[in-house]
């Protein structure tokens, strides 16, 4: 099998060769770090996680960048409203980014560059620009001269006169054709500056990527990827920048993540169904968070409600469920939890959902065959009392349950500890304690020893109401929250 991924330059799944054989190098957009991230940045930021381990997974050394724009229109304005410096609020803004992240168990990409510090590297692009007449200087600014790159639209699949008839291109006096960009502003009072050949001024957007892409992945570097908002203009004017600049693509490779919509209408801040991501966060664990994003191919929009939200819980409840009762079995059989297992043909599958275009949807429903065949196993001991019951087996299960997390980058913590965390949630949200559970739960138990099973069965009953169930096993009785 290969890897086969849907390039938007073509509109088609590629085969993916590397440039190199076995290294990837992938540059991903980051943010503009003026405001919390939203749960489409989380979409993003989750998509390409999942991309940079798949890869790893299938064995590929990966080299993987995601940058932040700390220069821009936004973070000028926002910084005046609130009367403070452009500084200030970026570091803020930064160390919340991580902060929602991190809570979604992002790895840390291998370089994030900040666009303030690679002001050098945008001025020779811009400037080998206007060496090669693709670029002109007006009144301060210098804009890129789209007329001069005849491949301009190839990627948004725009021809340059249906975009001038369009509305998106904003009337500037001082361009030639209204689809040329800047890549070069010149400074206004009060804002950030850095000297230039043109002038004290500050980069376009555009450049910012074209020029930490270049410096640190290469002239052409193998996967370029972002939110499908990012297709045009963003990457449009990043191909023409860089390519016009050395001749070649940038990427070979572009991939694009599809929209969340919030209640199947699109999100936004005068509709208020805005979420970021800490709103999010506070009423659903991190994990089934990320494990519905994932749920969906990420090329497709994806609907984001409560109920999906709930349901992902459900089910990320239930892979810790498998997960738990294979570890209970280990300790019970006083096995180590095995290691180095191969866990056979589901490896094959799940290198193949892999391999087609990453198919995280696929990846999950083997996810929930491993979960379901643990289970299977588990409910075979208690029955059987483990008669013909192969470890072996089920560390096979278990080793394809703890690889496929590791991909997706759910089940990331002990399920001692998912429990304790997603049960105090819940607990707080239905008034209960812990202890009462406990204190309700051997009244239950001394009911039914003494025969008393009307009294048993009412406590039941409230603790379901609050969707609490409880599970006897050999060793007591447990609980869980019912989904
Ligand atoms: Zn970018």
């Amino acid at each position: 099998m290969t890897l086969r991924i849907y390039n938007t330059v073509s509109g088609k799944k590629e085969v993916f060769t590397p440039i190199t054989a076995g290294a990837v190098k992938m540059y991903v957009c980051g943010v503009t770090v003026y405001d919390r991230c939203h749960i489409g940045h989380a979409r993003a930021g989750v998509v390409f996680d999942f991309v940079y381990r798949a890869l790893r997974h299938l064995g590929f050394k990966v080299t993987y960048v995601r940058n932040f724009t700390d220069v821009d229109d936004k973070i000028i304005k926002r910084a005046g409203e609130r009367g403070i410096s452009c500084d200030e609020l970026v570091r803020e803004n930064i160390a919340a980014f991580y902060e929602d992240m991190d809570s979604l168990y992002l790895l840390r990409p291998d370089h994030e560059p900040k666009a303030t510090e690679y002001i050098s590297q945008m001025q020779e692009l811009i400037n080998t620009l206007v060496d090669k007449g693709m670029a002109y200087v007006s009144g301060g600014d210098v804009f890129f001269s789209v007329e001069h790159f005849s491949e301009y639209g190839k990627l948004s699949k725009r021809n340059t006169d249906e975009l001038i008839s369009g509305s998106r291109v904003a009337v500037n006096e001082d361009k030639k054709n209204p689809l040329d960009f800047a890549l070069w502003k010149s400074a206004k009072p009060g804002e950030p500056k850095w000297p230039s050949p043109w002038g004290d001024g500050r980069p376009g957007w555009h450049i910012e990527c074209s020029a930490m892409g270049r410096e640190l992945l290469g002239t052409q570097f193998d996967i370029h990827g972002g939110g499908k908002d990012l297709v045009f203009p963003h990457h449009e004017n990043e191909i023409a920048q860089s390519q016009g600049a050395s001749g070649l693509p940038p990427a070979r490779y572009w991939m694009h993540n599809g929209f969340v919509n919030i209640n199947k209408e699109k999100m936004s801040k005068s509709l208020g169904n805005f979420f970021t991501i800490r709103d999010v966060t506070q009423k659903f664990d991190p994990e089934a968070v990320r494990l519905y994003l994932l749920s969906t191919h990420y090329r497709s929009p994806i609907d984001f409600a409560d109920e999906y939200l709930r349901e992902a819980q459900a089910t990320l409840d239930y892979l810790y469920r498998a997960l738990y009762r294979a570890e209970t079995i280990f300790k019970e059989r006083k096995t180590e939890i095995p290691s180095g297992i191969h866990f056979e043909n589901m490896n094959a599958r799940l290198t193949s959902a892999i391999e087609d275009d990453f198919n995280s949807a696929e990846v999950m429903a083997l996810f929930i065959d491993a979960a379901k065949k643990t289970n299977l196993m588990h409910k075979d001991v208690l029955d059987k009392t483990g008669e013909g019951f192969d470890v072996n087996e089920l560390a096979k299960y278990y080793a394809a349950l703890k690889a496929i997390g590791g991909v997706l980058g759910v089940l990331n913590r002990t399920p001692e500890e998912y429990f304790r965390t997603t049960k105090a949630r819940h607990l707080v949200e239905v008034g209960l304690t812990d202890a009462v559970v406990a204190e309700m739960i051997s009244s239950r138990n001394e009911a039914r020893k003494t025969k008393n099973f009307a009294v048993a069965d009412t406590i039941r009953k409230t603790l379901f109401d609050k969707q609490i169930e409880m599970e006897d096993t050999r060793d007591g009785t447990e609980w869980w929250v019912r989904r």
